[in-house]
């Protein structure tokens, strides 16, 4: 009928709409600072959900959702170890592990992002989280190292894991194996994350769309000077 013809006209705009918005703020959220980016979001927490209508569509798109591969078995099957999801998006890894320890009574995995979208989520910036020193088992990024501070994410991680702790990282492989003349190669993504007192103890690249990385304290004091970025993921129009 003509009515259905014309919501359905309406809904391809606010699909189209919505799909705009999420390529911008996600534009955004690669090309500027975490504490910018933070201060966006406190301000306007419906950007959250905004971005998260769009990540979750782009997710449906992807033949695997990283946050459920078995590279982050490590945080979800350890019922012992507590474990810190930086980036945490809606919380994915603390629902499933709320699920596998349902026997337990206190849930021990800290989540955070910019917003907090549920109870599982802790909202703040990830480059500085209230945790103390030597107090996580694992750190997991997950898609989440967004934004032009990459090294202070990392260094947050060193501060918070304990010696014996391990990072997960599932990235999108385009922003780090991009390969511009000597830039671009996993190698080089390695040696700054050794710079930043870790070590690559497991490198997973049988995904051709995600990099999973496991590293572990190499010894060494992390620079306090050393900055990076990776290479943004602009998803394109579809
Ligand atoms: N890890 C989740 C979400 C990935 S989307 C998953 O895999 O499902 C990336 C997330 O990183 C977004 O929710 C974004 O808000 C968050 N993020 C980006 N920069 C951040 C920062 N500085 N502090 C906290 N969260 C951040």
């Amino acid at each position: 009928s003509n009515r259905n013809s014309k919501n359905s006209v309406q809904d391809a705009f606010k699909a189209r709409l919505a799909g705009s918005r999420f390529r911008i703020l996600n534009e955004e959220l690669y090309t500027n600072t975490s504490t910018n980016s933070y201060d966006k979001f406190k301000a306007n927490p419906e950007l959250f959900e905004q971005y998260h209508d769009g990540f979750r569509h782009q997710v449906e798109s992807w033949p695997e959702n990283p946050i459920h591969s078995t590279h982050l078995q490590l945080a979800y099957t350890s019922i012992l170890l507590t474990p810190l999801d930086f980036g945490c998006g809606e919380a994915e890894l603390a629902k499933d592990l709320s699920n596998i320890k349902r026997t337990q009574p206190k849930q021990n995995i800290h989540s955070f992002d910019l917003v907090s979208p549920n109870k599982f989520v802790t909202a703040c910036d990830m480059s500085n989280v209230p945790l103390e020193d030597k107090s996580v088992d694992v750190c997991v990024f997950c898609l989440s190292l967004m934004g032009t501070n990459l090294a202070d994410f990392i260094r947050e991680a060193h501060r918070v894991l304990k010696n014996d702790g391990r990072v997960q990282i599932a990235e999108v492989r385009s922003r780090i194996e991009y390969i511009e003349k000597t830039e671009g190669t996993l190698d080089e993504f390695i040696g700054v994350l050794g710079k930043l007192g870790f070590e690559c103890v497991r490198t997973d690249r049988t995904n051709t769309m995600f990099l999973l990385l496991e590293l572990k304290k190499n010894g060494k004091n992390p620079s306090k000077k050393l900055e990076f970025s990776a290479k943004p993921c602009i998803y394109k129009r579809r």
